[in-house]
């Protein structure tokens, strides 16, 4: 279900404006506000789901959907070849700072190890 005052619901329902590069009946993907790579793309879920930290044994779909769908970004994006990140922030320890399940999908530049 969707929540009226999350940032990334508000993203899918268009009540803000992102520059979408991907989406379909379960899946939105689209640019990071703020990059921290050449290529910086966020991969949702249109359900709202806090995190990783609240997925059930039902959700492997879901899961499947948003990794494939990365995947296929990184070769549109030309980056499946010289590598790249595939990073989930999951709760506060995490670094998570939207509580909307995402999945960032970072490259076009080495990637340090490990994260800070
Ligand atoms: P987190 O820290 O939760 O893993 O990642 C949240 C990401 O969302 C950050 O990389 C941040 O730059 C991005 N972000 C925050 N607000 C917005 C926004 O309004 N629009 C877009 N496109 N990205 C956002
Ligand atoms: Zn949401």
């Amino acid at each position: 279900m969707s929540d009226p005052i999350c940032l990334f619901c508000r993203i899918i329902r268009r009540e803000l404006p992102a520059t979408v590069v991907y989406e379909d009946d379960e899946v939105l993907a689209f640019q990071d506000i703020a990059p921290k790579a050449p290529v910086h793309l966020l991969i949702v879920p249109k359900r709202h789901v806090e995190g990783l930290q609240a997925l059930e044994d039902g959700d492997a779909g879901l899961i499947g959907s948003l990794f494939a769908c990365l995947t296929r970004l990184a070769r549109e994006r030309g980056v499946a070849r010289s590598g790249y990140r595939a990073v989930v922030n999951a709760g506060a320890d995490g670094g998570q700072s939207v509580l909307h399940l995402h999945l960032h999908l970072l490259g076009g530049r080495p990637m340090d190890w490990p994260p800070g």
